[in-house]
Parts: structure tokens; sequence; C-alpha cells
């Protein structure tokens, strides 16, 4: 067994929770700006839309077809084309309010603040992710998260985006960890787990869905709660 020092955390979903945050806060601009008036009866109709569209947009981001601008903006109007409904009566505030209301959310998986203020005192804790920088320094802001955290990795800044070697690379040199005394946890098998793996740490799998995977993994866990019994 390997003796820690390091530890790195995944943002989006392992700590905070992405899916239910970003469900508030399109419900909250779905009524701000009168949605149902516009012909979209049903809120539900909308997010579920939204996070296809939203995911699909991601993954072109993340594969370079797209930048990010034209994932910002036109997020909402292709929802809308998706919709059926026309895409320029998307009105365009959606995509600020989205950016200013979502990260300001701060609902964190059950007992996220317990579990890092017991390892912030054995071990020290980074964040890597893939997020916007400005959006994931609210995030952690606004849900008191900065406070464990030594260094905040955000892909942007470092010109890579995990699963790519030179985020993990960008890690080390900034925290001055090496591969024998670093772990990784993450809700993500592809870009944390996998990504991870190559550098030679060891990987704890958040999966809260208990998903069924064929990934090797050095630990699994369902909650957050259980970094308790492994760190
Ligand atoms: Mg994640």
């Amino acid at each position: 067994m390997k003796t820690y020092k390091h530890i790195f955390f995944d943002l989006d979903n392992t700590i905070w929770d992405f899916d239910k945050n970003s469900r508030e806060a399109l419900f909250e601009i779905y009524h701000k700006h009168n949605l149902s008036e516009l012909g979209v009866s049903d809120p539900n109709f909308f997010i579920e839309k939204y996070k296809e569209r939203n995911e699909m947009m991601w993954e072109q981001y993340r594969l370079g077809t797209i930048d990010k601008l034209t994932l910002r903006d036109k997020r909402f109007a292709l929802t809308f084309w998706d919709m059926g409904l026309d895409a320029e009566l998307a009105p365009t505030a959606l995509a600020d309010d989205y950016l200013s209301i979502s990260p300001r959310k701060t609902i964190l998986f059950p007992h996220a603040h317990e579990v890092l203020t017991y390892l912030s005192a054995k071990y020290t804790l980074h964040v890597i992710t893939n997020g916007f920088e400005e959006a994931q320094g609210i995030k952690m802001q606004e849900s008191k998260l900065l406070p464990y955290f030594q260094e905040v990795i955000i892909s942007e800044h470092t010109g890579f985006r995990k699963p790519e070697q030179g985020i993990f690379d960008y890690a080390m040199n900034k925290t001055g960890a090496s591969s024998g005394d670093s772990i990784m946890i993450g809700d993500g098998l592809e870009v944390d787990i996998l990504g991870a793996r190559k550098v030679g740490w060891d990987t704890i799998y958040f999966n809260p869905e208990k998903k069924s995977h064929q990934e090797e993994v050095t630990h699994e866990i369902h909650t957050l709660f259980e970094l308790l019994h492994i760190l």
C-alpha cells in the first residue's frame, strides 16, 4: 500500500453536485424568462433537452471542434431547436443568466465538508477540474471549499484537459507531488481515473449511481463518507 501525501479531487459531480445545481439554475431561468409563454410548457422537458445538448457540445469542445464562446452562446438556442421551436426565440440572456446563477448554487454531495475537514488535516488536498476558470472559482468560493485546498488546477489555465497527461504533469510540478504519493478521486472513469492511472497515480472512483464498469480502479466508493475508511 502506498503512502499518500497528495489527494487530488475532481470538482463537478464529485464534490459539487453539478446535476442538482444545474437543475436548480435551469428552473430559475425557465421562470425568470417566462419560457412557458415562448412555447416551452414543461420545465422538465426543457432541462432534459438542455442536458443532452450541453453534453453533446461539451464533447465537441473537448475534441476542439467548437470553442468556448460557441458552447456558451449557442447551447440554449440549439436547445430550443431540439425542442422543435425556432432557435431565434431563445432569449439571448439565458446564456448569461445561467452562467451567473449556476456556479452560485451550493449543493454538495453528502458529507463533503466533514470528509474534507478530516482529509485536509492528514493530507495536502488539491482540485483538478476541466471547467471554466471563472465558474469553477465562483463555485469553490460560494460553496466555501477554498480553505481545504492548496492548489486548484483548472484545465483552461493549464492548456490541457483531463484525461490528457499534460494536466497531471502540470499538477505534479505545481504541487511537488509524485506518482508514488498521489491519489485521484473522481466520478469520471475516462477523464479522472484513466487519466490519473496513465501517470501512475492510484485512483478512487466515486460512483454514487453504482454504474457497472470494467475499469481497473484502486478503490471504488458510492458515498464520500467511505473515504474516511480508506484514507
Ligand atoms: Mg466530474
